[in-house]
């Protein structure tokens, strides 16, 4: 489960192009780092694949199933958000189960899920506190418990870390890394950060104005890089 095809997709705002023809296949379980310019596209991307925006062209399966006119909660995909407002007025189960809460879900399968990813994430000892009551850190890990809870097939994470400060950052990366062992899931993460995208990924998009700049592994890219804002972003020797 996880396995993600894009042909041929792009995104029109307004008459303008900011996704254009974007063919890429994610296999099952894999971890896949977006990085690129801003305004390159990424976010879009992301959101494409989510079914939080149309797709203007082209087609996207998950697991071989045609999902371009699938609503998110149709999707298995959990998405994390750099901006990752929790509800103040709930605890972090609370938080947690309200996604599975407005499906509808039967209780006993929410608390379940919740208890389960809640020690996964080890925020079992806060499931009962209020966001402002927690860490930047532990917010950070509740927003991840959020998507966890609903056990989704795909992750998508844009730019989860950038309002941490840097020691937390390397904290939460070892973390995600640690979740990605565990559960295998597929995981697309979109990040600025270059230490972050050589440790995590798989593989690494590269992104330049709306296309593929590149795909490879770290090391590919890094000793072969295609273009100079690769070399640039990868710090390549010259
Ligand atoms: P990135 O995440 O790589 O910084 P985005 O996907 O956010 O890039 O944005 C890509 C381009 O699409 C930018 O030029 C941005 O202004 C434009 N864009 C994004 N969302 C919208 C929208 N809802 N309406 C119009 N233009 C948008
Ligand atoms: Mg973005």
């Amino acid at each position: 489960m996880g396995q993600l095809v894009l042909r041929g997709v792009g995104k029109t705002f307004h008459g303008q192009s900011v996704v254009q023809d974007i063919d890429l296949t994610i296999e099952e379980g894999e971890f896949v780092v977006i990085v690129g310019p801003s305004g390159s596209g990424k976010s879009t991307l992301l959101r494409m694949i989510a079914g939080l925006e149309d797709i203007s062209t082209g087609e996207m399966f998950l697991d071989g199933q045609l999902i371009n006119d699938t609503l998110p909660q149709g999707r298995s995909i959990g998405m994390v958000f750099q901006s990752y407002a929790l509800y103040p007025h709930m605890t972090v189960a609370e938080n947690m189960a309200y996604g599975l809460t407005l499906a509808k879900r039967p209780k006993p399968e929410i608390a379940r899920r919740v208890s389960e990813a809640a020690s996964i994430l080890q925020l079992t000892p806060l499931l009962e506190r209020k966001p402002a009551m927690l860490s930047g850190g532990q917010r950070q890990r509740v927003a991840i418990g959020r998507a966890l809870v609903k056990e989704p097939a795909l992750f998508l994470f844009d730019e989860p870390l950038s309002n941490l400060d840097a020691a937390l950052r390397v904290d939460m990366r070892v973390q995600i890394a640690r979740l990605h062992q565990k559960l295998r899931s597929t995981m697309i993460y979109v990040t600025h950060d270059q230490v972050e995208a050589m440790t995590l990924a798989d593989r690494i998009v590269m992104m330049s104005s709306g296309s593929v700049a590149q795909v490879g592994t770290p090391l590919a890219l890094y000793h072969h890089p295609a273009t100079l804002e690769v070399a640039t972003f990868i710090g390549s020797p010259r």
